[in-house]
């Protein structure tokens, strides 16, 4: 059984330990060690990375009982190796898992609803909580848990014995007592949990809970604590900062401001719709009369006035009204005729002028790679 020294301290971030066992796996090796400071997955937060003896260690996984480095190199069994903890990225999912416990301890006492699901991603942390919250109520308990770091009490982690532990009224109450751990923000939780966790609470830095919204008839909660949360912050202040200038609007009244650049994105949509509505009636109006087949080019109308042209420019030909948006190698068409069965021509006239389309026997509308010499070429 290897020694659990993240269990001892869980800042220790360099420790010498004699190789047990080295398999290989697929593209990898796992290593069993007498004594770590790499945490294995658990509890919903993921296994440690560093070096052992100077070889990446990726992911730490406990399996069959035993704590698996899976190592990218082999190490000798016997030989003593030094391990070094990637302990930044430890240190952020200790932050972020206390946090958890915090908001969770909270959650309950306030509420009496319990933590049902935690995942503690490299960007991301969720909270489940089987009840319903509101914006106003998880404000109040974001509040309460920066209060809770401020005091910056010590955290307690231990293993209790079998009696104490059913004298407790802590959280995640397993039916197991046999190597269950507790881990105490004296005044706000106890819970069970295998994990390391910070000393003191004023380590967790800032608990921030951000959007949260109903899951399985509860919420789900997003949040960020610490070191985490200022990368977040610092990405969010960029992207608010550089929108600010973009609409020359203070940062706290881009949101307005985005809102009455949508509005008036919209009136422009409109009046641009109205104008190339006018431009296909004023383009039919002026259309000469024909017997045989009319050709409209008008490479900025969309696809409703193409079909207004060539509705309003049908009655004055006799074979086909055909009406073109774009420009060479694409365009969009609508074609409409009294006389000629369009459904039925739509695929020679899709094959002479690589393009496809469709539509009823009257009206076809779709796109051709062809150029305008040779759809002139075809159509005239
Ligand atoms: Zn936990």
């Amino acid at each position: 059984m290897t020694e659990k020294l993240y269990y001892i301290d869980s800042f220790c971030k360099e420790f010498d330990a004699r190789v047990l066992a080295c398999e290989a796996a697929d593209g990898y090796f796992e290593i069993q060690l007498d004594r770590t400071a790499f945490f294995p997955e658990g509890g919903g937060q993921f296994g440690d990375s560093g070096t052992l003896g100077g070889v990446e260690v990726f992911d730490t996984k406990e399996k069959g009982g035993e704590i698996r480095h899976y190592a990218r190199a082999p190490l000798a069994v016997g030989d003593t190796v030094h391990g070094v903890l990637d302990f930044a990225k430890r240190f952020r999912r200790m932050q972020c898992h206390s946090g958890e416990h915090i908001i969770s301890g909270l959650i309950h006492s306030l509420y009496g609803f319990d933590n049902v699901g935690f995942h503690l991603g490299e960007e991301d942390v969720t909270i489940d909580i089987n009840g319903v919250l509101t914006d106003a109520d998880l404000r109040r308990v974001e509040a309460l848990a920066n209060e809770a770091v401020a005091k910056d009490l010590p955290v307690r982690a231990w293993f209790p014995s079998a009696e104490d532990a059913a004298a407790l009224p802590y959280r995640a109450k397993l039916t197991i007592t046999e190597g269950l751990r507790l881990v105490e923000f004296p005044g706000y939780d106890i819970c069970a949990c295998c994990a390391p966790h910070v000393k003191t609470g004023g380590q967790i830095g800032v608990i921030k809970l951000l959007d949260f919204a109903n899951y399985k008839g509860g919420v789900r909660i997003h949040m960020l604590c610490g070191e985490m949360a200022r990368e977040d912050y610092h990405g969010r202040y960029t992207a608010v900062k550089k929108i600010s200038e973009l609409l020359s609007a203070k940062q706290c009244e881009v949101a307005e401001a985005v809102e009455r650049l949508k509005g008036e994105n919209e009136s422009h949509i409109r009046e641009i719709g109205a104008l190339k509505k006018a431009l296909a009636e004023s383009m039919a109006a002026s259309a000469a009369e024909t017997s045989g087949n009319l050709l409209l080019f008008a490479p900025q109308l969309d696809a409703v006035s193409l079909r207004t042209l060539v509705n309003n420019a049908l009655p004055k030909c006799g074979g086909i009204c055909a009406a073109f948006s774009g420009s060479d190698g694409a365009y969009n068409f609508c074609m409409a005729s009294k006389t000629v069965n369009l459904k039925e021509k739509a695929k020679a006239i899709g094959e002479a002028l690589h393009g496809r389309g469709g539509g009823s026997p009257e009206m076809i509308c779709g796109s051709l790679a062809a150029n305008r010499a040779e759809i002139e070429a075809y159509l005239q």
